[in-house]
């Protein structure tokens, strides 16, 4: 596995590794690895001869209260992680490399329709920011394929949108959410919870779960349920931002006339904001 810094030097690998034949897949994240990031290097291996791991923690998706200064950074660990996953390159650009003030760029990606809902309302640069960066890493890189976690499904879905509409010749692939054993989505932010704090956060998945078999169950006013489920994620000592049950890719509000649903969760536990969403298909008789 080789670690390189610069555009220059990835794109020279870049044409060396497309010369040999080889297709490549990109799997970009801000570093701090656990076992959800090392399972999209594992998928890739199924669609890509090299995968490339970015590692870029962009200051463009944070807003100036959020915590990009206190984002854990932590390379030496990341790398021998990612050592014995089977990835090939990791990319390590610097903010520089990447904006010309090492901040930000006067060209920036926005996917309309996908933001301005959930985490865009609350985080109202947050998706630009992401989009942005990916549509810059795809052109550096120009990936076969790049590989995103259902963690952050609406980032997925901008992702998704963007590749389609500015005709990215490049397959975007979502994976499952890993979790820990009682449920916890994995995330980088996890590390700032304390213990008391640890033992409430898996209350989150639980309470998707809970709503999912109620929606299963015949629960048909979609609208009373998230309005109740706010209620029950106050009492549980989360400061709610958005629980809602939207449709699976265009994220619309879902009623009970639609299929394929997705309950996304936003919810503050102290100072640590955690993200959660459950997919699935409500009941042909329920409709
Ligand atoms: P991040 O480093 O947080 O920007 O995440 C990089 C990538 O890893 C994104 O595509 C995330 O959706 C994905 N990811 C983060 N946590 C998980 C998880 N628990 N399960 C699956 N994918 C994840």
């Amino acid at each position: 596995m080789k670690t390189v810094s610069t555009i220059k030097d990835i794109r020279a690998i870049i044409r060396t590794e497309r010369q040999k034949g080889n297709t490549i897949g990109l799997v970009p994240t801000m570093g701090n690895l656990h076992a959800g990031h090392i399972s999209l290097i594992e998928q890739m291996q199924q669609h890509a001869d090299i995968i490339i791991t970015s590692i870029f923690v962009n200051p463009l998706q944070f807003s100036p209260n959020e915590d990009f200064d206190s984002y854990p950074k932590t390379l030496d660990e990341d790398l021998k992680k990612l050592e014995i996953t089977g990835n090939h390159y990791v990319f390590t650009p610097t903010a520089n490399d990447i904006y010309l003030d090492g901040k930000s760029s006067i060209t920036k990606v926005t996917v309309e329709a996908l933001d301005g809902i959930l985490c865009g309302k609350s985080r109202p640069t947050h998706l630009t920011g992401v989009a942005t960066v990916v549509a810059k890493l795809f052109n550096i890189i120009m990936p076969d394929h790049a590989i995103f976690g259902l963690k952050d499904y609406q980032q997925l879905m901008v992702i998704k949108q963007m590749t389609t509409d500015l005709c990215m010749p490049i397959e975007i692939h979502g994976a499952p959410i890993v979790r820990d054993d009682n449920g916890l989505a994995l995330s980088s932010r996890n590390s700032y919870l304390s213990a008391t704090k640890l033992e409430i956060a898996p209350r989150l998945h639980q309470i998707l779960l809970f709503v999912k078999q109620a929606i299963l169950q015949g629960e048909k006013n979609f609208r009373e349920l998230e309005k109740q489920t706010m209620m029950i994620l106050e009492e549980s000592g989360f400061k709610a931002d958005y629980f809602e049950i939207r449709t699976q890719n265009k994220l619309k509000l879902a009623t009970v006339n639609d299929r394929k649903l997705t309950i996304l969760v936003a919810a503050q536990l102290g100072e640590t904001r955690l993200i959660d969403n459950i997919e699935f298909e409500n009941n042909e008789e329920n409709i």
